[in-house]
C-alpha cells in the first residue's frame, strides 16, 4: 500500500510519563503504517526542558507560529515534588502557559461521545465545546484583607498624570478586597477565536456574562463580541447556517442543561475553568476529553484534555500493563492530522483522520475498552483490555474502513 503523503510538517510537540508511552504506540500502531508522517519534532519531555533551559518550549511554540498547525503530548507541569524527583534547575512555568501566552489562543474542547457511555444529563445528545477565555479576571488579581476603620478605593493614574478614583467599600468591621482587570484587545481576540473556530466546525457560538450586574466589566466583554460578530462575521455565520446567542450566565446555565448539545459555549475565564470540569464529568470522562488552542490568526495546537496520568506511569515503570485510555491523545493526532489536510488540499489525509476516528469509537462500541471506560460503560458485552491491545484493536477497526 502507498503512505498518504504529507505537504508541510506538523509541529510535534513529545511530553511525559504514561502519554509519552501512548505517544509513541500510536505512531507505531496507527499512523506510520499509513502516513509518511512529516513531523517538525520537539521534545517537551521535563528532562529535555530542564537540559535546555526550557528553550525548547519557545522553539516548539514559534515553529507552531511558522507552520499553523501542532500537535502535543501531555507534558508534567513543575512543582516542589517534581524539581525533587527530576533534579531540576528551576521549577520551570508550565508549558501549555508560555505556548498560550506566545500564540495568544482560546483554548477548546469537546468530549468525544460514543455509545454505551451516557452523559450524566439525559438531554445531552452532542458535544458541547467550552471555549476558555485564558486571560485576567480573578486568575491575574491583586487582593488584600482590610482591616476596621479602613477606606478602600479604585485609584487610576492616569497617563497625564491625572487620577479617577472610586469608593469600594468604608470598612466598619474588617474585610476582603480585590482588584482584577481584562484588555480590550485580549477580549477581541477570543471573539476572533471563538467566531472562527465556529465557522470551523459550523457550530453555534453562545457566550454569556452577567452585564446585568457588571455593568461595566462584564458589559465590556458582551460589547466587544457583538461588535466583533457584527463587523465581521455576521454574513459569514448566515451564509453557514449558524447563528450567535448571547445571554446572562444564569440563563445559559439552565439552557445548557435543558439543551441537546452541539454548540460552542464561550465562557469569561473563571466560568470556563469552572464549567469545562462541569461538563467533562457530565459527559462522563475526562479521559475523553479533546482539546484545541486556536489562535485569532487561524493557528492550532491540538492535545488531550487530561494529564500525563502519573499512578499509571508509575505501574508501567514496574513492568505491569497498564489500562490507559489514549482516546483523547488519538483525537489529538487525528485533529491536528485533519487540519494540516485541510490546510494542504489532501483530501487523503483528512478521510484518513476521519476513519481512524471512526474505527477508535467503533472498537469501544463494539465493546473493547480501556479500564476507565469499562467501568462507566453501559454496553452489556464489553472487555476491558490493555493499552497497546485497545490500539491494535482500533487497527483492526481501521484496516476494515480502509
Ligand atoms: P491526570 O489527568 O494525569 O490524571 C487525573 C486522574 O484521571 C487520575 O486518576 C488518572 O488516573 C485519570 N486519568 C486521566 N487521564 C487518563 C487516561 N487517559 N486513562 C485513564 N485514566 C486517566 O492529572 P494529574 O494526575 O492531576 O496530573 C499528572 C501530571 O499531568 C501532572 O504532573 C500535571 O502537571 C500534568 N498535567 C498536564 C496537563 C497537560 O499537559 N495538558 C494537564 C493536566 C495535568
Amino acid at each position: 500500500m502507498n503512505k498518504i503523503q504529507m505537504a508541510t510538517p506538523l509541529v510535534e510537540m513529545d511530553g511525559d510519563e504514561m502519554t509519552r508511552i501512548i505517544w509513541k504506540m500510536i505512531k507505531e500502531i496507527l499512523l506510520t503504517p499509513y502516513v509518511d508522517l512529516k513531523t517538525e519534532y520537539y521534545d517537551l519531555s521535563l528532562e529535555n526542558r530542564d537540559a535546555t533551559n526550557d528553550q525548547v518550549t519557545f522553539d516548539s511554540a514559534y515553529a507552531t507560529k511558522k507552520y499553523g498547525v501542532a500537535v502535543k503530548c501531555a507534558t508534567i507541569t513543575a512543582n516542589a515534588d517534581r524539581v525533587r524527583e527530576y533534579g531540576l534547575k528551576e521549577m520551570w512555568k508550565s508549558p501549555n502557559g508560555t505556548i498560550r501566552a506566545i500564540l495568544d489562543g482560546t483554548v477548546f474542547r469537546s468530549p468525544i461521545l460514543v455509545k454505551g457511555i451516557t452523559p450524566f444529563i439525559t438531554t445531552w445528545k452532542k458535544p458541547i465545546t467550552i471555549a476558555r477565555h485564558a486571560y485576567g479576571d480573578i486568575y491575574r488579581n491583586t487582593e488584600m484583607t482590610v482591616p476596621a476603620g479602613a477606606k478602600a478605593e479604585l485609584v487610576v493614574t492616569k497617563a497625564d498624570g491625572t487620577e479617577e478614583r472610586s469608593l469600594i467599600h468604608d470598612f466598619e468591621t474588617s474585610g476582603i478586597i480585590q482588584g482584577q482587570h481584562n484588555i480590550d484587545k485580549s477580549i477581541e481576540s477570543f471573539a476572533h477565536s471563538c467566531f472562527s473556530y465556529a465557522l470551523d466546525v459550523k457550530q453555534d457560538v453562545w457566550f454569556s456574562t452577567k452585564d446585568t450586574i457588571s455593568k461595566k466589566y462584564d458589559h465590556r466583554f458582551k460589547d466587544i463580541f457583538q461588535e466583533t460578530y457584527e463587523t465581521e462575521y455576521k454574513e459569514k455565520f448566515e451564509k453557514a447556517g449558524i447563528t450567535y446567542f448571547y445571554t446572562l450566565i444564569d440563563d445559559a446555565v439552565a439552557r445548557v442543561i435543558r439543551s441537546e448539545g452541539g454548540y460552542i459555549w464561550a465562557c469569561k475565564n473563571y466560568d470556563g475553568d469552572v464549567m469545562s470540569d462541569m461538563v467533562a464529568t457530565a459527559f462522563g470522562s475526562l479521559a475523553m476529553m479533546t482539546s484545541v488552542l486556536v489562535s485569532p490568526d487561524g493557528i492550532y495546537e491540538y492535545e488531550a484534555a487530561h494529564g500525563t496520568v502519573q499512578r499509571h506511569y508509575y505501574k508501567h515503570l514496574k513492568g505491569e500493563k497498564t489500562s490507559t485510555n489514549s482516546m483523547a491523545t488519538l483525537f489529538a493526532w487525528t485533529g491536528a492530522l485533519k487540519k494540516r489536510g485541510e490546510l494542504d488540499h489532501l483530501p487523503a489525509l483528512v478521510d484518513f483522520a476521519d476513519k481512524l476516528e471512526k474505527a477508535s469509537v467503533q472498537t469501544v462500541e463494539n465493546g473493547m475498552m480501556t479500564g476507565d471506560l469499562a467501568a462507566l460503560s453501559t454496553l452489556p458485552n464489553k472487555t476491558a483490555v490493555d493499552t497497546e491491545t485497545f490500539l491494535k484493536e482500533v487497527n483492526k477497526s481501521l484496516i476494515r474502513l480502509l
